[in-house]
């Protein structure tokens, strides 16, 4: 099997990962767990990328369904988007892609998952925007891949500031040491955010 940047494809391999968004509506969290039990059941896992902050600002603890999913057999893994402040809603959110705010927003929710009992150790950006403190903040708290990264299928993007396509996983290298990029394969409207019915929202491919 062939190596690229150190990796070794497996070919069969498909993760499922799911951005978990609004796991604190009682809607969301009623298909979310149908869902990850029905994948126990049948003994498969996914990853739920769980954004805390979210469920923060509407004063709503997520701790116990957080706890529940990963009892179910899947991980745990972060959300994080880099919005400015405290508002967490179009149309007042805005980003802020600076490096405090990176750096703030992502030991905020590493430490409130972690203060959930699980620590995460896998990573996606919101709206897929990323730079390079992000990337060394994920390995400064320990993080080992990041699925910020969106697999590049041929057509070209247009050019978008702070987002990244690759052909495959690949290790990126920064000034403090190395993370695994793996990029989702597509996106869905009818993900678990609470806007359409549940689905899996983005796939990661190791091939
Ligand atoms: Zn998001």
């Amino acid at each position: 099997m062939a190596m690229h940047n150190g990796i070794t494809p497996d070919r069969t391999a498909v993760v499922l990962a799911v951005h978990a968004e609004r796991l604190h509506d009682d809607r969301v969290w009623n298909r979310v767990r149908r869902i990850a039990g029905w994948m126990q059941r049948r003994g498969l896992s996914a990853t739920f990328f769980t954004y805390p902050f979210r469920a923060q600002m509407v004063g709503r603890a997520i701790g116990d369904r957080v706890q529940e999913i990963a009892a179910s057999g899947h991980e745990i893994a972060q959300h994080t988007h880099f919005y400015a402040g405290a508002a967490t809603e179009k149309p007042l959110c805005r980003d802020d892609l600076g490096e405090n705010n990176v750096v703030s927003c992502l030991r905020r929710d590493s430490a409130s998952l972690s203060q959930m009992g699980c620590r995460p150790r896998g990573f996606t950006a919101g709206a897929w925007r990323v730079n390079e403190g992000m990337y060394r903040e994920l390995i400064e708290l320990g993080f080992s891949y990041d699925c910020s990264s969106r697999l590049y299928t041929g057509q070209t993007p247009a050019a978008e500031l702070n987002r990244i396509w690759l052909r495959e996983p690949k290790l990126r290298q920064v000034r403090n040491g190395r993370v695994l990029c793996l990029p989702s394969t597509c996106s869905s409207d009818n993900g678990s955010n609470g806007h359409g019915r549940f689905g899996p929202k983005d796939r990661c491919r190791t091939s």
